[in-house]
């Protein structure tokens, strides 16, 4: 689709009409010395998950635009996803050794991929390689010429020594590296760019719903209209703090009551999801305030709802790369309690967007200070929702990506931060 064609312009009419004509001129102009540049983006999963989340987005955005983007995903074995989950959890510090065995399948996997992929990442102009997942790739391309990008979503501020050590190995050839915040960036021989991820406004993960929608949503949940809703949505893994979650939901309601939904689902790449889930189900132990919602991967509409029905959304991870979650709260205009960590102090201004906490004590202690002040819990989400609309829509992030691909192909040097 070039940018002249009629879906690709009305596209970015629709996103005119939410970010400003003038953002999108500035799209525009900044494309121009780039159309009809082959970008290829690699994860390793297509649903599930915040990297999935933005890809499903921004590719026809810059499609739309006249870039020949498109998205590849790498599939892997059982042994490839427990070793790439290993590193997720080594590069967000709660790392242990990773055997040699699951590291043969990684690289296994990874050679198998390249066969498949080889002459199209070859001929792309730019590479973005999601993740440690796919990062071998690049050593499968000996003919490859345009620029490669390791982009990194997760919390690496304190990895784990020996995860970190080997990935390097594989990510110190890229051109360059992106990070969501700088705490996050790492010792390379490359630029490393600093960009934070972003939500859609016209998804149906976050576009307006009529009052039916959120009814409808209500009754299918039994979610109670007379009492207040705390929600948190996110995969069942132990960085999100579910058992947190519970345990301040039980401890505010001893004092206000309440009730707390958790909406979560699985990612393909991610082999742990179900063991938290049962963790999940022994602490609410059949607790009548509290739902555990597992969704299909393809339930937005429904989260958009639910996200829009609860007074208070929490995100009460201990470590987060960057928590879109919190970005689809608050552009629902809900205060967010999230834990004081990694990308979530991107989002989180405390007491003015929402609150950062460090403990289920003090999250508990949070809800019930917004919940006895209705006032100010509704400006708070008035504020975080223009916050949002500055910060981290789709838009500003693309013009970040194409700025970055203008300062690779010119051959840029040193980090340099562009948010
Ligand atoms: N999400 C979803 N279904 C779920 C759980 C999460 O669609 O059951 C979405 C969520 O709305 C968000 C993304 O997946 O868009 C999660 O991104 P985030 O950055 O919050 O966390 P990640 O899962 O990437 O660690």
């Amino acid at each position: 689709m070039k940018a002249d064609d009629h879906g690709g312009s009305v596209l970015l009419e629709r996103y005119a009409q939410v970010a400003g004509s003038e953002v999108i001129h500035h799209l525009e102009q900044l494309v121009e010395p780039l159309k009809g540049a082959k970008v290829v983006h690699v994860n390793s999963t297509r649903e599930g998950g915040g990297v999935a989340e933005i890809l499903q987005k921004l590719i026809p955005l810059k499609r739309a635009l006249g870039i020949d983007a498109s998205w590849e995903v790498i599939s892997g074995n059982p042994e490839f996803y427990q070793c790439t989950k290993a590193f997720h959890n080594g590069l967000q510090g709660t790392g242990s050794p990773v055997s040699r065995q699951l590291l043969d399948a990684y690289e296994k996997v990874n050679a198998a991929n390249a066969e498949e992929l080889r002459a199209t990442l070859e001929a792309a102009d730019f590479v973005v390689i999601h993740d440690p997942q796919p990062a071998p790739l690049l050593s499968h391309c000996p003919g490859r010429r345009g620029r490669w990008l390791w982009r990194c979503h997760i919390d690496a501020s304190h990895p784990y020594r020996a995860v970190w050590k080997y990935l390097r190995g594989w990510v110190s050839d890229y051109d360059a590296s992106i990070f969501s915040i700088p705490e996050f960036a790492q010792p390379l021989p490359h630029p490393q760019y600093i960009v934070a991820p972003s939500i859609d406004p016209l998804s149906e993960k976050n576009r307006e719903l009529p009052e039916d929608d959120l009814q409808a949503v209500r009754e299918r949940f039994q979610i109670d209209p007379e009492l207040p809703m705390i929600l948190q949505v996110s995969r069942y893994d132990r960085f999100k703090d579910p058992l947190g979650v519970v345990q301040a939901c039980q401890l505010a309601a001893k004092l206000t009551p309440l009730q707390l939904v958790l909406a979560g689902g699985g990612a393909s790449d991610d082999p742990e999801g179900e063991a938290v889930l049962e963790e999940v189900h022994q602490a609410v132990a059949g607790d009548p305030r509290i739902r555990v919602l597992l969704l299909p991967a393809d339930a937005h509409h429904t989260i958009n709802a639910l996200q829009r029905v609860a007074d208070i959304v929490l995100q009460k991870s201990i470590r987060e790369g960057f928590g879109l979650t919190v970005s689809e709260a608050m552009w629902k205009a809900k205060p967010v309690i999230g834990g004081d960590t990694g990308g979530i102090r991107l989002q989180v201004f405390d007491h003015y967007t929402g609150f950062l906490v460090r403990s289920p004590e003090g999250a508990a202690l949070r809800i019930r200070y917004l919940l006895h002040r209705r006032e100010l819990l509704r400006e708070m989400g008035q504020r975080a929702r223009r916050f949002v609309g500055e910060n981290f829509l789709i838009t500003r992030h693309l013009r970040e990506y194409l700025a970055m691909f203008l300062s690779l192909r010119n051959g840029t040097r040193g980090r340099m931060e562009l948010f």
